[in-house]
C-alpha cells in the first residue's frame, strides 16, 4: 500500500480562498474586514516564526492585523491590561496570545482574561467547556484544522477506532473531544501509557502529537489507517520532521499528511476561520 497524502498547504490554500471571498462579501455588506490582534512577548525564534506566518495569513484574505511584540520582561499586568483594551476595542474581533509566555507570567490568567467571544485560539475555559459538551464555540484551532484534514479522506469517523498519541492541554486533549463528538472511539496514550504500539495498532485513525522525531514507527501503525502527523522536531542536520516514520509510515497507511506541509498550514487556517466567525 503507498499512502495518499493529505497536502495541508493545497487544503489550506482552498480555505484561504473561501475566507477571503467571505471578507470581500463582509465588505460589500457595508461590514469592517475582521480584525486579529497577535500578541508576542519575548524573542523565542519558532514563536516569532509562527506569529510571522500568522500575520501573513491576515494579509493575504484581507483580515486587519494588528501585532503587538513586547520585550521577554514585560510586566504581567501591563500583558493583562493590553488585553482588556482589545477585549473592549472595537476594531478587534479575535485576540490571540503566542505561547509559550516567559515563566513570570501566568498562562492560565493570561488565558482567562481574553474575552471568550474574541478567544481565537479556543483555549479559554468556557470554549473548552463548550467543547466538552458538544456546542458550537471557538474551538482550538489545531485540532479544528485536522478535522478539515479529515473530511478530505474516506474515513467514516462514526464508530471508527482513533487512537491519539499526546494529551496535551493545546492538541491532544481537545483532538480526543473533537473526535468523541464525531462519535469515534478514542484512546488517549500519554508518557505514561504502558503499550503505546498498542494503541497505536488498533487504530483506524491515528493522531501524534509528542514532540518527539520519528517516536511512532510504520510495524505500529494499522494497514489502512489514516495517520495525521501533528509533531515539528528540527533534527541536528536541519531537517524537520515529524513524530511518525513517514517513509514507513507510507507503506502502512491509506493517508498520511507530511511534515512539514500537513498540519501546520491547517492550524493557522483554521486561526482565520474562528476570526471571521468570531467578526460574524
Ligand atoms: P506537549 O509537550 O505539550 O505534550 C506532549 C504530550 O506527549 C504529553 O501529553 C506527553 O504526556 C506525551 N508524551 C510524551 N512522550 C510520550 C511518549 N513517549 N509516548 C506517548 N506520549 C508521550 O506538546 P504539544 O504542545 O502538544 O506539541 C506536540 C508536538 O506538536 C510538538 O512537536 C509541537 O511542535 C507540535 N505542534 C504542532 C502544531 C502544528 O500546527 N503543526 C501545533 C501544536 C503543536
Amino acid at each position: 500500500m503507498t499512502a495518499q497524502i493529505l497536502d495541508g498547504n493545497d487544503i489550506a490554500q482552498k480555505e484561504m480562498q473561501t475566507i477571503k471571498q467571505s471578507v470581500e462579501e463582509r465588505q460589500r455588506q457595508g461590514l469592517r474586514a475582521p480584525g486579529l490582534a497577535v500578541i508576542l512577548v519575548g524573542n523565542d525564534p519558532a514563536s516569532k516564526l509562527y506569529v510571522q506566518k500568522k500575520r501573513n495569513a491576515c494579509h493575504a484574505v484581507g483580515f486587519h492585523s494588528q501585532a503587538h511584540d513586547y520585550p521577554a520582561d514585560l510586566p504581567e499586568d501591563t500583558l493583562l491590561n493590553k488585553i482588556d483594551e482589545l477585549n473592549d476595542s472595537a476594531h478587534i474581533d479575535g485576540i490571540l496570545v503566542q505561547l509559550p509566555l516567559p515563566s513570570h507570567i501566568s498562562t492560565e490568567k493570561v488565558l482567562e482574561r481574553i474575552a471568550p467571544h474574541k478567544d481565537v485560539d479556543g483555549f479559554h475555559p468556557y470554549n473548552l467547556g463548550k467543547l466538552a459538551q458538544n456546542q458550537p464555540g471557538l474551538r482550538p484551532c489545531t485540532p479544528c484544522g485536522i478535522m478539515t484534514l479529515l473530511s478530505h479522506t474516506s474515513v467514516n469517523l462514526q464508530g471508527a477506532q482513533a487512537c491519539m498519541v499526546g494529551a496535551s492541554r493545546i492538541v491532544g486533549r481537545p483532538m480526543a473531544l473533537e473526535l468523541l463528538n464525531h462519535e469515534a472511539t478514542i484512546s488517549i496514550c500519554h508518557r505514561f501509557t504502558k503499550d503505546v504500539p498498542y494503541h497505536v495498532s488498533k487504530a483506524d485513525i491515528l493522531i501524534v502529537a509528542v514532540g518527539q522525531p520519528q517516536l511512532v514507527k510504520g510495524d505500529w501503525i494499522k494497514p489502512g489507517a489514516v495517520v495525521i502527523d501533528v509533531g515539528i522536531n528540527r533534527l541536528t542536520d536541519g531537517r524537520i520532521v515529524g513524530d511518525v516514520d513517514f517513509e514507513q509510515a507510507k507503506s502502512r497507511a491509506a493517508w498520511l499528511t507530511p511534515v512539514p506541509g500537513g498540519v501546520g498550514p491547517m492550524t493557522v487556517v483554521s486561526l482565520l476561520k474562528n476570526t471571521l466567525m468570531a467578526a460574524n
